[in-house]
């Protein structure tokens, strides 16, 4: 899969995608990502890409055209006639649909992802219009530039890529995972490390020592008794969510042993 990044400040980018996953990903040739400088794509001389607003107000705007070049420099089909299917081009905005792992598994199914960085006061309109696909916020929160969030869905998209991570389960068992009905059980019937979380948070995770300043680690976990540790950690991610995100729980794919363990634990609190 192929990620172009067009911003003002292509640095920013140097730390992150040379380090981990990332970096692996990009040095076996699973991924290529290339940060696009967007002041190349100006023909003035202080090389300018914002200016004032239209209809007054604070800040500045980045102009139209040095995006539009950019884009459509990158070698993609105009937007009418793009195959959304393979490619697409997204710009990165506080007003956009939340950018959740749902969408991440549906990027990680294309071949190119370009992603525009907005900065100042944001991008002129006409460039969404024009060039992009869609346009997606990381949070409902205001950044001072694209970049953090590009960064953002460059990572969570490409970890889902068949071979970048070294253990294909860790996408599929975690955080807002997908449910794991047809991994419920390894033929030796041994719990994996991590189940399919059906909407649910991740559990609680340990590792040595069985003992870390008067804490213990949950005595189920250190016993052998399979079936105990897939329940502990199902009520563990119920808790979890119950207690950090109870908005998951709507939408989260429920046993009716998931609804006793929930109602209990409510009744617990
Ligand atoms: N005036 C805009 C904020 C501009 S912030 C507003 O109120 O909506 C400058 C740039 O940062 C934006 O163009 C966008 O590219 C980026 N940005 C800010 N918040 C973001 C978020 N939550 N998700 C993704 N990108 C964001």
């Amino acid at each position: 899969m192929r990620f172009d990044i067009i911003t003002i400040f292509p640095e920013l980018f140097n730390g992150i995608f040379s380090h981990g996953v990332v970096k692996r990903a990009i040095a076996n040739g699973l991924v290529d990502v290339q940060t696009h400088d967007l002041r190349n794509f100006t023909h003035d001389k202080h090389r300018t890409v914002d200016d004032r607003p239209f209809g007054g107000g604070e800040g500045m705007v980045l102009k139209p055209e040095p995006l539009m070049e950019a884009v459509e420099s990158m070698g993609l089909a105009a937007k009418r006639g793009r195959d959304a299917n393979r490619e697409q081009v997204i710009l990165l905005s506080a007003q956009g649909a939340k950018f959740t792992q749902s969408v991440a598994r549906e990027l990680a199914g294309l071949e190119r992802l370009v992603l525009l960085c907005g900065r100042y006061e944001g991008v002129d309109e006409r460039v969404n219009e024009l060039a992009c696909d869609r346009e997606l916020s990381i949070g409902d929160y205001v950044l001072s530039g694209g970049e953090l969030g590009a960064a953002v869905i460059v990572d969570a998209t490409m970890r889902l890529l068949p071979g970048v991570l070294g253990n294909e389960a860790s996408s599929t068992f975690e955080s807002f995972g997908q449910a794991d009905e047809e991994f419920a059980g390894d033929e030796d019937g041994s719990p994996r490390s991590t189940h399919g979380a059906g909407g649910l948070l991740d559990y609680p995770h340990y590792t040595r020592p069985a003992e870390f300043r008067g804490l213990a680690v949950p005595e189920v976990l250190a016993g052998g008794d399979h079936a105990a540790i897939r329940r502990w950690r199902r009520e563990r991610a119920l808790e979890k969510t119950l207690r950090n995100r109870p908005d998951l729980l709507e939408k989260a794919e429920l046993s009716r042993e998931d609804r006793e363990i929930l109602a209990w634990l409510k009744s617990a609190r």
